[in-house]
């Protein structure tokens, strides 16, 4: 909960609507109120805010609201002109406060400090990388809000922001899923690459337009979701054409979706477990276990969280992870201290039943190697990505396809001719690409690797079919 979302509506003359009783601001309980007349008394200004338990009506008074007061208010700002702005900088005494509260240690005091000649340049070129959490304003004992200050010098550049972004979408279909459940559980659509999270300044931007174009020129499907949809679009290649304009919007190889707000994120999961549900008949209701047993041993999905890491971003990681669905989170994650990292070294850790026969302790890892893990570096997670979409039931043209992708982007990003742990991810002679058998079986001899069987993987015995 923002508390000071009230403080900042009244800044730029915008009514306030409460509707969660942990949040009332102090505000008149108005729910029980004819709807025109709580309308009336917000576009005239006789209450800054009012306080509606029923979320019907709040919507109904949000909306009005929202239509008359627009002409009202129009051109008000929260962020005071030029002079305003050197003014506030002009209290500063470079303590140093709001710089080292700034989670990107951004180089604030300065910044005002030439504020206060009315050179904004500094922070002009800091904009981008502001997260607006509004961190720097908090422990300012002379009242500077180096957030506003930034907000005026990246003034043009807000105006200016347009791009495209494709609509949110809800849920998968049910029809798309029939037409890829198949290739997805066979491996043949190498992944499902979910990204979401805030990237929120531009370097992170750019890296996640890296990630998700890289995907989608593989033919991964590419999941997007909240703030992760939106930034990806504010990028644009050589002939100003965005992600949305070069890939499509179908739940299929290729197809860049985008599903809608980060609320929205339900989506995604729910697209892994319909392939569980349409394709293999898994009942959904009541049976998170065996939905999740077929999602990690089948279904290629990955989880990215990128950029500012929220609390809500890492939650929803961890709940794809309940589901078996893997997540690489970026290095703001490390501050939630929760990582499910795999051991590849023990091979006890990786044995399931085989489903045909119900043989035990058949060793089909290390895949998925980690369910929550941070990366680096972009290249770092572009790399892990493609290496966790491999899957235990994937068939050998599929593992051929995946393992081609991983060893491309391990060479691409780290420079190696080949991942040190790939004769791990080799079952058979046929799971080898085939445009790289020579080296590979060179690499295997080294490692004195043997074949082993494909099987139909599974953690739950009961699923066995003798
Ligand atoms: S905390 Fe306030 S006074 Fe201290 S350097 Fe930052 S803006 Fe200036
Ligand atoms: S609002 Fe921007 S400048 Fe202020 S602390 Fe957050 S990231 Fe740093």
């Amino acid at each position: 909960v923002n508390l000071r979302s009230f403080e900042q509506a009244q800044l730029v003359g915008s009514p306030f609507i409460a509707t969660n009783e942990k949040n009332m601001g102090g505000l008149p309980d108005r729910t029980d109120d004819p709807t025109e007349e709580i309308i009336d008394d917000l576009v005239s200004g006789r209450l800054p805010g009012v306080l509606i338990l029923d979320p019907i009506k709040a919507g109904v008074v949000a909306a009005e609201t929202a239509i008359k007061v627009h002409p009202i208010r129009k051109g008000k700002s929260g962020v005071p002109d030029e002079q305003g702005c050197i003014d506030m900088a002009y209290n500063c005494n470079g303590c140093g406060n709001c710089q080292r509260n700034c989670p990107n240690d951004l180089d604030l005091v300065e910044g005002v400090r030439l504020a206060k000649e009315g050179d904004f340049s500094v922070l002009s070129d800091l904009f981008d990388y502001c997260l607006g959490c509004a961190r720097c304003e908090v422990d300012c004992m002379k009242e500077v809000s180096p957030l506003t200050l930034l907000m005026h010098a990246g003034r043009e550049r807000i105006r200016n922001e347009t791009f495209n972004v494709r609509v949110g979408r809800g849920p998968i279909q049910d029809t798309e899923i029939r037409n890829v459940g198949a290739p997805i559980v066979l491996g043949e659509i190498p992944g499902i690459v979910a990204i979401i999270g805030c990237a929120s300044y531009g370097k992170e931007i750019q890296e996640l337009y890296k990630m998700a174009e890289e995907f989608l020129i593989r033919n991964y499907i590419v999941v997007v979701s909240g703030c992760a949809a939106m930034d990806i679009g504010l990028v644009k290649d050589d002939e100003g054409k965005t992600l949305y304009d070069r890939y499509p919007g179908d739940f299929d190889r290729g197809g860049l979706v985008n599903v809608g707000s980060c609320v929205a994120n339900p989506h995604i999961t729910g697209a892994a477990c319909k392939v569980a549900n349409i394709f293999a008949r898994r009942p959904l209701r009541g049976n998170f276990e065996e939905i999740a047993d077929y999602i990690l041993n089948r279904v290629g999905a990955v989880g990215v969280a990128w950029g500012a890491m929220s609390q809500k971003a890492a939650s929803i990681a961890a709940g794809a992870n309940g589901l078996g669905i893997p997540a690489v989170v970026g290095p703001h994650a490390a501050e939630y201290r929760r990582m499910f990292i795999g051991r590849s070294d023990d091979d006890d850790t990786w044995k399931v039943f085989n489903a045909r026969d119900g043989t035990p302790d058949q060793l089909v890892g290390p895949a998925p190697e980690h369910l929550l893990t941070t990366a680096e570096s972009i290249e770092q997670a572009i790399c892990l990505v493609a290496k966790l979409a491999i899957r235990p039931a994937d068939n050998s043209k599929g593992r051929m396809i995946k393992l081609s992708h991983w060893i491309d982007l391990e060479r691409k990003y780290k420079g190696i001719d080949l991942p040190n742990d790939l004769e791990k991810y080799i079952r058979v002679e046929a799971d080898i690409p085939i445009n790289m058998k020579e080296e590979v079986h060179e690499y295997l001899k080294q490692k004195n690797w043997q074949p082993r069987d494909i099987v139909d993987p599974t953690l739950l015995k009961r699923l066995c079919r003798t």
